[in-house]
């Protein structure tokens, strides 16, 4: 895999004359990407109605709960525009979980948003095909998917996790590994409305950690796409067939917006995943996975293009026009690669009171990466060619612990100590801590440059990166 990318990416690099030659050798491997097709003629002016007629309002701040959702999207939903909502279970700390179905067409699709709760973009990108749907009938593809498709919506499959702003149910169950097993009420609910739906394609939508790098680039991915495998041999039937073309639509519509920046998933077969069992089960199943856009903290951006991408997924399945899109243009997706830390503190001193002032890198991991919140220390030390998605040039500045942070320490290393008689330890800037500390012109933290205090403060600039 990746010397064959290295491979491409020379090939790339290389004139077109030199492509030309190694085209006559038949013992050349194959280098040239397939060309991605122009999206489809009426996207970008879909694109340029959004914010104004599209875009629900009331989901601004990516952290939500489920009654603050359904609060603002059912006023979408009403049953003159085509919607019908049923409450069909409950989850475990009994939130109601309901089926929306709208459309009178015979191709029956599945739709299930936030099976892990911190997964949030998804549901606000049904909130927006709701609008789309409901306030606009006549758009030529609100019609289209209005009489060959019925489309089936089960919105924040987690709300439980979405009162936390957790992955996953209350029970600590990740129900994205629950499909075969069937504990949570939540899968229950999501396999009872397969059951009834019996449908031909199903869309899975999550978020994936904002550090994933496109292939082995530098570019983080912002979508990521996966026709999840019904074996372990990752065989492709009719069924991952469509998937595959669909999953292509989706690259050709966002390519124009976030070429370089659009991934897959691996293939290797999870008995207990939801999408693979859905596949295994005869649905067409796509994952879309949003990832992050630098600066793009809320993922409003990120929504807008996703919902871009489901509608011309939806557009190719109400007119069949997925039929004979390339396979190549999934495969030859890079997939997910390394995963980038968020923060990157290099050539530091760390001046900890009462010990000698020590030279080192600094590495910090968000809760959420876009915002910088709920930061802690994931290593400390010589990090040598180590990437961060964000890199701050600490050379000539000390790193000084907060004071007032000296006992908050991680479960772990509290329950290493064994002897808890000893005096408190000075603050930690050690791994699995909480990241509580400045960047100081003096040892003694007086002279402030920039700090970390659990979270970034967005209004107070940190040093350039380099
Ligand atoms: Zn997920």
């Amino acid at each position: 895999m990746r010397p064959a990318l290295l491979l491409c990416l020379l090939l790339t690099m290389m004139t077109p004359t030199t492509i030309a030659r190694n085209a006559d050798n038949p013992h050349a491997p194959t280098a040239a990407a397939t060309p991605v097709p122009p999206p489809p003629a009426w996207l970008p002016a879909l694109e340029a109605r959004y914010d104004a007629e599209l875009r629900a309002a009331g989901l601004d701040d990516r952290v939500f709960t489920a009654e603050h959702w359904w609060t603002v999207t059912t006023p979408l939903l009403e049953r003159t525009r085509g919607f019908h909502v049923e409450e069909i279970g409950r989850s475990v700390e009994n939130r109601p979980l309901r089926h929306v179905r709208w459309g009178e067409g015979r191709t029956q699709v599945l739709l299930w948003s936030q099976m892990h709760g911190d997964e949030s973009t998804a549901s606000m990108v049904l909130s927006d095909l709701f609008r789309f749907l409901g306030e606009h009938p006549d758009d030529p593809q609100v019609k289209a998917l209005r009489a060959n498709t019925t489309l089936h919506f089960l919105p924040i499959l987690n709300p439980d996790g979405a009162a936390r702003f957790q992955r996953r149910n209350v029970q600590g169950i990740d129900i994205n590994r629950d499909a075969r097993m069937l504990a949570t009420p939540e899968a229950r609910t999501l396999k009872a409305l397969y059951d009834k739906v019996k449908p031909m394609y199903g869309f899975n939508l999550h978020d994936q950690r904002v550090g994933y790098r496109a292939g082995d680039s530098d570019r983080g991915t912002a979508i990521a796409l996966l026709s999840p495998p019904y074996n372990h041999a990752a065989d492709v039937n009719d069924v991952r067939t469509r998937a595959i073309e669909v999953a292509g639509v989706i690259r050709t519509a966002l390519e124009p917006y976030l070429a370089g920046h659009i991934a897959r998933w691996d293939e290797t077969f999870d008995p207990r995943a939801f999408g693979d069992l859905t596949t295994q089960w005869g649905a067409s199943t796509v994952l879309i996975e949003a990832g992050g856009i630098e600066g793009d903290v809320q993922k409003q951006r990120l929504r807008k293009l996703y919902f871009l991408g489901l509608v011309a997924a939806l557009d190719s399945i109400a007119t069949g026009s997925h039929q004979g899109v390339s396979p190549a243009l999934y495969r030859e997706l890079p997939e997910n690669g390394d995963v980038w830390p968020d923060l990157l503190v290099r050539g530091g001193t760390l001046a900890m009171p009462g010990r000698p002032p020590m030279k080192a890198d600094l590495l910090v991991n968000f809760r959420n990466p876009l915002m910088e919140t709920d930061g802690a220390i994931a290593d400390v030390g010589d990090l040598g060619g180590k990437k961060a998605r964000r890199t701050i040039n600490a050379r000539d500045l000390f790193i000084v612990p907060i004071p007032g942070h000296a006992g908050e320490r991680t479960l772990i290393e509290a329950n290493d100590d064994g002897d808890n008689d000893e005096p408190p330890s000075p603050p930690p800037i050690t791994p699995g801590a909480s990241a509580h500390f400045v960047l100081s012109r003096d040892p003694q933290g007086r002279d402030v440059v920039w700090t970390l205090d659990g979270s970034v403060d967005p209004a107070a600039p940190a040093p350039p990166s380099r």
